[in-house]
């Protein structure tokens, strides 16, 4: 058995999801097995190698696998559709990895269900080569993703703006249920489904709440509290997910649906890559408030379970979404913190982090280099020149370093220990978008995909310098730059 599958999704009423089964293709082909994470996940490493086209296009259904199509709903910037679910992704399964820790195997792209509506149920092989770049780089990074597992082509056109290659993703999750599930139900009245989710994503991810006094509030603040850290983690690294619609949520705290995502490389906090995102609901700085507000969406499912007196509930569920400002304000600032090499608190240490934001924003520097030039300068005077490089004027940094080491002086660490420090958490290399746009353009044109493996092994040790790929590191040059992205639909 190439996947020892022990499936529970498929367990829960038949309301919540749709048997179906991948739609075959006509001439899939291997672009790409994740060996070290097959092997994680005590999958059947020969075996996927040998029939992995077959098995990652859908052509093969694997021995234990009971593929269904999940429901759900969701806000998309911000109106309400009370039916999407999976239109075009296929769960085969789970698998309970080596650390007993329970996994989602999904393929995306393998063809219509009962919830396409009006779409092909494929993907094009752009998106799915972001998607996986992204999610690798996400994880190698340190930030909760999920994961990819294999990209496969089809060898069958899909018909988007123009016409595409079209391809499959399989993707790992700690499970796909997003805040858009919980609505599927509350949407149509059944508490009875949204307490049995509730009960399911209990044991599944939270299996500590089932002692809790008020183990749905307790859901609740959970998840809150691991969107607060999430949504925090993205802002450090300067990651702009695009379509942070309530079915792009999910509950495990897993970064979910890499669309039309990207990285920042100027520091700017109005930032917006996507396409479809006109007003820029979703850019860089507003991430957080997002956050909040699809919260507030999943805290009115949760109000019948919360507690039968509907004002008491609401009171109780206000109290979780304020926190969460508080639970991401700190989570933003102590990795602030970490990101400009201060181990203790002081008061005024907001205002230091700001200042250079601002100081940043207003000279147009590069949001990765500075911190990354800054880990450098914490070690070695002599990297001052390249830090103050990052700046349109340089000298505008110098008060800032003055503040900066003034501030140091109080800080407990060494200055060899801070560095070391710095450098575990402001990477060298992020998936710019640059180079992700160039590794796709390389495979659709010429089915090179050179590129594309050459970024997966730079950003699998973001956080080491790798001097043969130093170029990589740098933000794109003016005629480089990628001002848009697109989504997989
Ligand atoms: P996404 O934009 O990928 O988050 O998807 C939003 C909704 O549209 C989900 O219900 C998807 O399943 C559905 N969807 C996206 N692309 C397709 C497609 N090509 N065919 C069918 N459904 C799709
Ligand atoms: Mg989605």
């Amino acid at each position: 058995m190439a996947f020892p599958f022990d499936n529970s999704y498929v367990g829960l009423p038949e309301r919540f999801f749709a048997p179906q089964a991948p739609t075959p293709v006509t001439e899939p082909w291997l672009i790409k097995l994740n060996e070290p994470l097959a092997a994680e996940l005590g999958l059947d490493v020969e075996a996927l190698r040998r029939d992995g086209a077959a098995i990652f296009s859908g052509n093969l259904v694997p021995e234990g696998a009971e593929p269904l199509a999940m429901a759900y709903a969701g806000h998309q910037f911000g109106g309400f559709s009370p039916q999407l679910g999976d239109g075009r992704a296929i769960l085969l399964g789970e698998v309970v990895d080596r650390n007993g820790k329970r996994f989602d195997i999904q393929l995306k792209g393998a063809g219509p269900t009962p919830f396409s509506r009006r779409g092909d149920g494929r993907a094009a092989i752009g998106p799915v080569l972001r998607e996986y770049i992204i999610s690798e780089a996400m994880f190698a990074l340190g930030i909760p993703a999920t994961r990819a597992l294999a990209a496969v082509t089809t060898g069958e056109p899909v018909y988007r703006e123009e016409v595409l290659p079209g391809a499959v993703f399989t993707r790992v999750a700690a499970s796909h249920i997003r805040v858009g599930t919980f609505q599927y139900f509350a949407a149509r009245g059944d508490t009875d489904g949204v307490r049995a989710l509730a009960d399911y994503v209990i044991d599944r991810h939270y299996p500590a709440l089932k002692e809790a006094e008020e183990p749905y509030l307790a859901l609740f603040s959970a998840i809150s509290e691991r969107q607060a850290a999430l949504i925090a983690r993205w802002l450090h690294i300067g990651f702009i997910h695009g379509v942070m619609n309530t079915d792009n949520m999910t509950v495990s705290g897993e970064t979910i649906d890499f669309g039309p995502c990207a990285f920042m490389d100027a520091y700017n906090p109005a930032t917006v890559f996507s396409s479809i995102d006109q007003h820029g609901r979703y850019a860089y700085a507003n991430q957080p408030a997002i956050g909040q507000w699809n919260l507030a969406r999943l805290g009115e499912t949760l109000l019948p379970l919360i507690d039968a007196e509907p004002d008491k509930a609401v009171d109780k569920a206000n109290a979780v979404i304020r926190a969460y400002g508080e639970r991401f304000q700190a989570a933003w600032l102590a990795g602030m913190r970490d990101k400009i090499g201060l181990a203790g608190e002081e008061d005024g240490d907001l205002d230091l982090v700001q200042a250079l934001l601002s100081l940043m924003q207003a000279q147009g520097a590069d949001f990765t280099l500075v911190f990354r030039r800054l880990s450098d300068l914490a070690g070695n005077d002599d990297a001052e020149p390249a830090f103050a490089g990052s700046f349109r004027e340089p000298e505008t940094c110098r008060p800032w370093l003055a503040q900066w080491r003034e501030r140091l002086s109080r800080d407990p660490q060494t200055a060899g220990e801070r560095a070391i420090a710095m450098r575990s958490v402001n990477p060298a290399f992020i998936p710019r978008n640059h180079r992700v746009e160039q590794a796709i353009e390389a495979a659709v044109e010429n089915g090179d995909f050179s590129l594309f493996e050459a970024l997966l092994t730079v950003l699998s040790k973001p956080y080491e310098d790798q001097p043969e790929f130093a170029a990589y590191m740098e933000p794109p040059k003016p005629e480089e730059r990628v001002l848009q992205t697109f989504c997989g639909t």
